[in-house]
């Protein structure tokens, strides 16, 4: 048998052995009683780790069909893009081919997002949507949610659509607090499950425009989530294995406890930020804005790293990323998102320094 390569690369990440044991639960029905008391059972704590009292739903899409669903059910007028990275450059593209009318807030990658330049965007009154990445997973930036949500709070007319998908479970977020319209989040990566599902919250606010706005659409209709929800069940046939999956990683999560979870990810991440100073790396997130879950190296160094994930994989076993599209071989990008451990994150780092 070949060996396993153990996952390292910012999503999908690692999955344990005790999540594939649930994934690998006997089916039920999805009409089932059984099914509604998987959901009704899980939702709790489903709220809890979203910091939301709204219902939270859940979506047999990767994370980019609930982007795409945020657009189509609450752009009415114009969406204001804001932009870092990959994905969130993205979202821009994607809210055109919806049909909406959309603009472009580019700062250059591995900056963040300036709350003063959302104020100024929105103070033109030509926006009634936001759309935000929390983490830019490509560039390793971690954008300040707290003073963007802020300002948005001006703006009572504004929904804000805020992707967690690297940060949701390894980050705190209070959905409700911070007043986010809408929370979406991916299985893959800080969850630390297969991939192909998500997770995603609604507001009041968001349901109130969503209401108003026509061609939703029949699989992410917002109102369908909302309606079938209420019965513990999905408009039509869920990935019933990732919902075992996901309520053994929640038992998981809320046996560890979320701040000792967060902890756990502030600690690794330490250690990743350390080798990176000591191996005279530097980071390609600005300072004071660097993500939590995964570290984005920059190769100031000039390594072929290519060659160093190469050798990483074929003798000890590990992967990591050579770098997010352009950035590819300018950078390279290390996980500590999901279950990785102060142990397991050394061990990586020693095996680097192995490589290097
Ligand atoms: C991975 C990722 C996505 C896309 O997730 P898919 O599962 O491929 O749809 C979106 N946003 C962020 C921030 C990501 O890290």
């Amino acid at each position: 048998m070949t060996p396993h390569n153990k996952l390292f690369i910012p999503g999908p990440v690692e999955v344990s052995e005790k999540t594939w044991e649930a994934f690998r639960r006997p089916m039920i029905g999805h009409r089932s009683e059984d099914f509604k008391n998987l959901y009704r059972g899980i939702h709790p704590k489903l709220q809890t780790l979203f910091g939301t009292k709204q219902p939270v739903f859940l979506s047999t899409s990767s994370a980019w069909g609930v982007m795409e669903a945020s657009i189509r059910n609450l752009v009415g007028k114009r969406a204001l893009c804001c932009m870092c990275g990959a994905f969130s450059d993205k979202w821009f593209d994607v809210a055109k081919r919806c049909g909406k009318e959309a603009e472009a807030r580019q700062v250059e990658w591995g900056k963040h997002i300036d709350h003063k330049d959302v104020d100024l965007a929105l103070a033109t009154g030509k926006f009634d949507a936001v759309t935000l990445i929390h983490n830019e997973t490509s560039t390793g930036v971690m954008n300040p949610l707290p003073e963007i949500c802020c300002t948005l709070a001006k703006y009572p007319d504004v929904i804000l659509i805020v992707d967690t998908v690297s940060s949701c479970g390894g980050v705190k977020i209070d959905m409700d607090a911070l007043g986010i319209d809408v929370m979406l989040t991916g299985a893959q990566k800080a969850l630390a499950l297969p991939p192909g599902f998500s997770l995603f919250s609604v507001s009041e606010k968001a349901f109130a425009r969503a209401e108003k706005i026509p061609n939703r659409g029949f699989y992410f209709d917002f109102f369908e989530f909302k309606k079938q929800q209420t019965e513990w069940i999905t408009q039509s046939t869920p990935s019933i294995a990732h919902i075992h999956a996901l309520q053994s990683k929640l038992d998981e999560i809320f046996e560890e406890g979320l701040d000792a979870r967060f902890d756990r990810h502030v600690r690794t991440n330490a250690l990743v930020h350390d080798w990176v100073r000591r191996a005279s790396f530097d980071f390609f997130a600005e300072e004071g804005f660097r993500s939590k879950t995964l570290t984005c190296v920059k190769n100031n160094r000039g390594i072929d790293v290519l060659k160093l994930a190469r050798k990483l994989r074929e003798k000890h076993h590990l992967v990591i990323d050579p770098g997010y599209g352009k950035l590819k071989g300018q950078t390279f990008r290390l996980s500590n998102m999901g279950d990785e451990t102060d142990e397991t994150v050394s061990h990586l780092l020693a095996c680097l320094d192995d490589c290097l």
